[in-house]
């Protein structure tokens, strides 16, 4: 699957719900026309003399969506396959889920047309510095917040708020999130978006016996990996985790702290697959596994029409974004199968990139202990909003999630949805 037809069914699905928010008579149609067409698009084409000392020219894109609850806030993201449709269509999702989790910033995401790794690292320290360049007026504390994303890291991070501060005269690290700690970044955000999905986990499941609940994982990444270890910390039976390899699988539980340490050796990262002693399982096996919660923390669109009836988890989240087509969730749905959706589940990790900007705002830094505090009460109080909007609507908790983005922002305007 290439990276454009996994992320397809994340727009799509957006279309699809809003589409059911109109159908059932949450928000009519012509409310909803605010949110036909993106505020503001800025498009760059930047010079770049190579190391070689050819001239190309770069592709650029930053996209705010919808900036009517403050700044825009979202991720810049480096790929050979970024369009100006997609960042849109990303830039989208941003204001649902800034709005969803109760945060004051607009929706925003930026992307640059390149394949980084056919870039050198001075290469790649010009394209970054040149992006904040041509978009310098469109970007700040209280205009708009960029922050990692696909392939961009700290140190791009780093490198776009050293140029922002030259253009300024002066330090402004609340420009961008995502940095390392040395330049301003936040405790905790390295594991934020699994830190929220488990928060969420625990909350819902506070009536059962841990030790009891199966769960198994696709994906062992960073948002997976730290997953597997907060519910393997916790007494979760954590019985199967894959890479894009392959899964490892024991019904009585995997040592999670055993397996993580295994692949993250400081020496040398190991795949899943080099791990002796485990029962092999694919991809396809571990979607398939009766657990109580399965959490999908890989790819978009890996629970299509063509498997879902091979899917018998009671619950679902969704750490990635997008990892369940809309057909599909229509079926699990009517099987009475839960889906927790990405919109919420994975909003940990936008939730603690605020609480950075909030940070080098006021010259702060909070200790792990504090960041961890503020993220588990924004999250489940944003869980219990989407659980109380549910159950009163009788609608299922994607559908909630976006008619409660979707109505903060319209009252932000005055606009009455009822
Ligand atoms: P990552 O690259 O660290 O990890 C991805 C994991 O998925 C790896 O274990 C990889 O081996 C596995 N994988 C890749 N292809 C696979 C396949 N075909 N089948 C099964 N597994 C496969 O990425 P991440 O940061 O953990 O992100 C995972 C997902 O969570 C993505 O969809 C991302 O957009 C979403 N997400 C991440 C964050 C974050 O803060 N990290 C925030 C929001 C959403």
């Amino acid at each position: 699957m290439d990276y454009k037809e996994k992320h397809k069914p994340v727009c799509f699905k957006c279309k699809i719900e809003l589409n059911k928010i109109i159908s059932n008579k949450l928000i009519s149609a012509e409310k909803l026309k605010i949110f036909d067409h993106p505020r503001r698009i800025l498009e760059a084409n930047f010079p770049l003399l190579r190391d070689d000392g050819e001239l190309e020219i770069i592709k650029a894109y930053r996209v705010l969506y919808n900036g009517d609850l403050g700044p825009g806030k979202g991720g810049i993201r480096f790929h050979a396959d970024v369009t100006l449709e997609e960042v849109v269509e990303l830039a989208f999702i941003m204001s649902l889920k800034n709005s969803l989790a109760g945060l004051d910033f607009g929706g925003a995401k930026g992307g640059v047309a390149i394949n980084p790794r056919d870039y050198s690292a001075t290469e790649l320290e010009k394209i970054s510095r040149s992006y904040v360049r041509e978009f310098f007026n469109y970007l700040g504390p209280d205009i708009d917040v960029p922050a990692p994303d696909v392939n961009t890291t700290s140190e791009i991070m780093g490198w776009m708020m050293d140029e922002y501060n030259k253009l300024s005269g002066k330090k402004v690290p609340a420009f961008i999130t995502g940095k390392s700690l040395a330049d301003g970044g936040s405790e905790g955000r390295d594991k934020a978006t699994a830190q929220g999905g488990f928060f969420i986990i625990e909350d819902r499941y506070k009536n059962k016996k841990k030790a009891d609940m199966t769960v198994a994982i696709q994906g062992f990444g960073n948002a997976g990996g730290q997953m597997a270890k907060f519910l393997f910390a916790a007494g979760y039976k954590v019985v199967a985790v894959s890479d894009s390899k392959i899964g490892i699988y024991d019904p009585n539980g995997l040592d999670i702290e055993a397996v993580y340490n295994h692949v993250y050796d400081t020496v040398k990262k190991r795949r899943l697959s080099e791990l002796d002693g485990y029962t092999k399982i694919s991809n396809q096996e571990l979607l398939r596994l009766d657990v109580d919660l399965l959490v999908l923390a890989a790819l978009g669109g890996v629970i299509t029409y063509d498997n879902v009836d091979f899917v018998k988890a009671k619950e679902i989240l969704e750490l990635a974004n997008g990892p369940i087509t809309a057909r599909a969730e229509e079926k699990l749905l009517s099987n009475g199968q839960v889906v927790i959706p990405d919109l919420l589940a994975n909003a940990g990790g936008v939730i603690v990139s605020v609480f950075e900007w909030e940070q080098n705002l006021k010259d702060e830094h909070w200790s792990l202990t504090e960041v961890e505090s503020k993220l588990k009460q924004q999250i489940i109080s944003t869980y219990q909003n989407v659980i109380s909007t549910s159950d009163a609507e009788k609608i299922d908790l994607r559908l909630a999630a976006h008619k409660i983005a979707l109505v903060r922002i319209l009252n932000k305007n005055k606009i009455d949805v009822v």
